[in-house]
């Protein structure tokens, strides 16, 4: 069976427009899994995922990684329901492994006002890695107020709504197999 990939979607009587097509992003992740593996050719990273939204970002960069690596999974609170930040981060679940020593990269889906990673960053610094990089999918560079270093960014996009590929709008939309836009 195909993938998910409708030409317009309508959530909550909001209607959103392809933005990334499924091959736009597979050929990207394929270029930044490449670039991961050369930067850590001697290294065996291990990557964070920040639930919910990087879970399939994460799945799909992984396969283009040829290096030994490993995985785990913390959450912070989410938008909720609505398509505006609260402004605030709470950690909702915490990784299981001991990261002191070990080269991490936390994996989020998307950087808007930069708040949650720039939260993340000095709370996982705190634990010691040897290192510690940031990979995101999507970046709303005119959007980011927080202080973030990206190393990997996959697309900058506008500041607008996106959703879809493991991004969701009130809880929908995870299952798109591409990116969609708010319509204007
Ligand atoms: P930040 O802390 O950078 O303001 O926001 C990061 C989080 O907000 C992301 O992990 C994501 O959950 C959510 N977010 C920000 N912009 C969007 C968007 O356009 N669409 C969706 N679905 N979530 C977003």
């Amino acid at each position: 069976m195909d993938q998910y990939l409708p030409e317009k979607v309508n959530i909550n009587g909001e209607q959103f427009r392809v933005y990334l097509t499924q091959e736009e992003i597979q050929q990207r992740l394929k270029q930044l899994g490449q670039q991961i593996s050369q930067d850590y050719s001697d290294k065996k990273p291990i990557f964070i995922g920040v639930l919910n939204g990087a879970y399939i970002f994460l799945a799909d960069i992984m396969r283009y990684v040829n290096i030994p690596c490993e995985v785990d999974f913390l959450k912070l609170s989410s938008y909720g329901d609505e398509k505006v930040s609260s402004g605030e981060v709470h950690d909702l679940k915490n990784i299981d492994a001991d990261i002191k020593g070990r080269h991490v990269i936390l994996i989020e889906d998307i950087v808007d006002t930069g708040l949650s990673m720039n939260y993340l960053y000095s709370k996982l610094s705190r634990l010691e890695p040897a290192s510690l990089s940031i990979a995101t999918l999507l970046h709303k560079q005119d959007a980011t107020k927080h202080d973030v270093k990206i190393r990997y960014t996959g697309f900058k996009i506008p500041d607008l709504f996106v959703l879809g590929y493991g991004l969701d709008y009130a809880q929908e939309g995870r299952n798109l197999g591409q990116i969609y836009i708010l319509e204007e």
